[in-house]
């Protein structure tokens, strides 16, 4: 089955066609600055082939005519007709507690994205435009939701429930939900499976740490605990978005200097995390050079973040009882060894041994970093989130063939 996995944002949408019967993606590419000027599509072919367009793009459905156009190019696509696309997996952030697996589209799960929308407006509001303008240029195509939340739905309620007047939960649903949940549940499975365990008899640690970040602790299969809650500003402090602190904090702050919802919002989201400590930048790569040249805000930046990493280790070491392992995942967990030596350092007492060399040549790849007598295996798995949309949309169909 060909799959077009779609991730569609407020300004951007990324997309990769899948095999399923292999499991590779034949293209993908990124339409960014929808709606703006200087709009642009870069895309690249399984065999290195790229391929950027500059064009106006207005909207979301003008940039998938533009994608289904690039994906049948005769020079640079990858399919012969459009035809030949079965099905549509659209990433959606929030689920609510209503998706716990993904879904086939259709007008009552529409009207439940839309709703989630007021608790996820930053997002959903986004795929939707994503899914109505796949709707509209594929109608007969089927087209299935995979949701951010729905592998952590198996929260226990002691870990989702946030201590504030329950009376919050009952009205409007505020709880932990978690986010990146296609990539926990991928990553967390593949380190069973590399490390030959039964997932059923298993518990991992995984870090996904990446623009966002996000470590879930995750047992049999299951996700128990994980950092991102309520929104995808909690946990881990994250390239531009605070992660936890005081919540007293911003109170005050939005007093002070009388801020309206959307300037604190702003503040939280867009200007806080690496950014925010180091004033340099978001990108993990530039604070390390900036710390490098003896950027001490940079340094402290890069410091903090390991720390708080290693705090989230503690915790879900704690309780997982005991983890079999940790994974790192996304841009920093996959690419960067000083973040993980770091994050690491000094767990030798409950059973995390690092091989110094190992972790140092790993970029990018699958490895485990760990000695071969480290009773908590650490391993690197890159995340592959579109290859579980994918396979989740091959679910959801047979499904219903079968039903
Ligand atoms: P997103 O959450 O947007 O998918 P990514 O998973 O691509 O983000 O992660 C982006 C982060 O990964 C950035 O902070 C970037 O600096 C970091 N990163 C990418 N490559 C490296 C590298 N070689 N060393 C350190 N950090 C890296």
């Amino acid at each position: 089955m060909k799959v077009l996995v779609l991730n569609s944002g407020s300004s951007s949408l990324k997309y990769q066609i899948i095999d399923t019967s292999t499991g590779d993606s034949l293209l993908r590419g990124l339409v960014d600055r929808i709606g703006m000027t200087k709009s642009v599509i870069k895309q690249k072919r399984f065999d290195g082939d790229v391929y950027e367009l500059e064009d106006e793009i207005i909207s979301h459905s003008v940039a998938i005519e533009n994608v289904l156009k690039l994906i049948v190019d005769k020079q640079h696509g990858v399919l012969m007709s459009i035809n030949e696309i079965d099905a549509v997996g659209h990433r959606v952030v929030h689920g609510g507690e209503k998706f716990s697996r993904s879904v086939l589209i259709n007008d009552k799960v529409i009207k439940a994205i839309e709703e989630f929308s007021d608790i996820a407006p930053l997002h959903n509001p986004f795929n939707l435009r994503g899914i109505n303008a796949a709707k509209k240029a594929l109608p007969d195509v089927p087209q299935v939701a995979v949701f951010d939340t729905a592998f952590h739905q198996s929260l226990p309620e002691m870990a989702y429930i946030y201590p504030i007047p329950y009376v919050f939960y009952e009205k409007y649903k505020i709880r932990r939900y978690g986010f990146h949940g296609t990539s926990h549940y991928y990553v967390s499975k593949k380190c069973s499976e590399i490390l030959e365990k039964n997932v059923n008899n298993f518990s991992v640690i995984t870090c996904h740490l990446g623009n966002g970040c996000s470590v879930s602790a995750v047992k049999n299969g299951s996700s128990v605990d994980t950092s991102l809650g309520f929104s995808t500003i909690a946990g881990v402090m994250m390239g531009t978005r605070c992660g936890d602190f005081d919540p007293a904090v911003i109170l005050n702050i939005m007093e002070r200097e009388e801020l309206t919802i959307e300037q604190a919002t702003s503040l939280l989201t867009k200007h806080s995390g690496l950014l925010g400590v180091s004033g340099v930048s978001s990108d993990m790569r530039e604070i390390k050079n900036a710390a490098k040249n003896g950027n001490k805000r940079a340094e402290l930046a890069f410091q903090m973040f390991c720390y708080i990493v290693k705090k989230f280790i503690g915790a879900y070491s704690v309780v997982l009882e005991g983890p079999d392992a940790i994974v790192f995942t996304a841009g920093i967990g996959e690419n960067d060894p000083d973040v993980r030596e770091l994050s690491l350092k000094g767990l030798e007492f409950m059973g995390v041994k690092i091989d110094v060399e190992k972790n140092r040549s790993c970029i990018g790849k699958e490895m485990i970093i760990s000695t071969d007598d480290s009773k908590i295996k650490v391993l690197v798995i890159p995340t592959n989130e579109e290859l579980v949309i994918a396979e989740d949309v091959v679910k959801v169909l047979e499904e219903m063939e079968d039903e």
